[in-house]
């Protein structure tokens, strides 16, 4: 019986690891008809043609293709890490005083809506506006001890310690970050945020916190589990890691994610340097990398793999 269980396990890996190698195999010609996030010199560096991925299970057995190795920064992703910890330092009703829950159909570092909506704040948390507006929120200090917080959660929910920031991405957004800077001294400007500087401090370091496929995938696992890390441990409360991941579902994609809960349909959050993070509830967390990104600013690869691992899996929670 149990040898028979044993080989049954083993067909499911050896499926799932060259379904894995197949599907990137099969998507990673269209990097092609993608652009790397240029407006960050040194995510320009990258090779535009990688594409990896990692899919772990809750006994933790982990299947990887491609690029899993490749490490790459968090950029967006980070913004729901520090959304749960702010959710964490303050409660839901601070938090949404300063942000809204609305998706938006704007671009992610749009400044439009804030200019034209009766309140200046902004959308979601999950645009820069919104996202700056939280790290300003994260309780530590210096920047030094949030940006630390931050790392914590990442490293907890990762389960690897060795967790850390890419140094050069984040001087070279923080160099070149006119945009961020224009939205910043607009919260300002209507009460939203105090300090400018730190506030943008805490933020480029929080995007420039260095992972791989693995470390995403473990971290997706973690919220697919409600908040406990793949050892079993309570990283985040679960009413939190709840309201994250309904976060990834409206929000997750920026002004992509209605499409893509229609084609994909599982909780996802995506950043510019090419990564995205995504899970199955109670199943599976999911990294992929693919630095290559359409014109919202999402993997255009790494887009395609899920689509069509989720609808060969049938994985839409919808
Ligand atoms: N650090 C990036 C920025 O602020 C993050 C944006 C993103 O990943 N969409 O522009």
């Amino acid at each position: 019986m149990e040898k028979n269980k044993g080989s049954k396990t083993d067909k499911w890996g050896v499926w799932m690891q060259r379904l894995l190698e197949s599907l990137v195999e099969k998507h990673r010609p269209a990097a092609r008809e993608g652009k790397l996030a240029e407006y960050i010199p040194e995510l320009a560096k990258q090779d535009s043609r990688l594409l990896g991925m990692a899919v772990v299970d809750r006994a933790g057995k982990m299947h990887t293709a491609g690029a899993y190795r490749d490490r790459f920064t968090l950029q967006s992703i980070s913004k729901l890490i520090a959304l749960m910890i702010a959710l964490m330092d303050h409660g839901e009703e601070k938090v949404f005083s300063k942000v809204g829950m609305e998706p938006t159909g704007d671009p992610f570092h749009s400044i439009y809506k804030l200019e034209i909506a009766r309140e200046a704040k902004p959308l979601n948390p999950m645009i820069n506006a919104g996202a700056i507006a939280v790290s300003s929120l994260i309780q530590g200090g210096s920047v030094e001890e949030r940006v630390e917080r931050i790392l914590h959660l990442v490293r907890e929910m990762a389960d690897n310690p060795g967790i850390d920031i890419n140094r050069s991405v984040y001087q070279s957004e923080r160099d070149t970050a006119d945009r961020n800077r224009a939205l910043a001294y607009f919260l300002k400007g209507s009460g939203v945020i105090d300090d400018v500087e730190e506030t943008l401090d805490v933020y480029f370091r929080q995007c420039s916190i260095c992972v791989d496929c693995r470390d995403l995938a473990r971290m997706g696992l973690c919220l697919a589990q409600n908040g406990i890390s793949l050892r079993g441990k309570r990283v985040i409360p679960g009413d939190i890691a709840r309201l994250a991941k309904t976060f990834m579902v409206t929000c997750g994609m920026y002004n992509a994610s209605g499409e893509f809960a229609i084609r994909v349909g599982i909780p996802a959050k995506s950043g510019v340097s090419g990564g995205i993070m995504a899970l199955v509830p109670g199943r599976m967390g999911i990294g992929v990398f693919g630095p290559a990104l359409d014109k919202k600013g999402n993997s255009i690869t790494g887009v395609r793999l899920l689509e069509d691992f989720s609808k060969k899996l049938g994985l839409s929670i919808f």
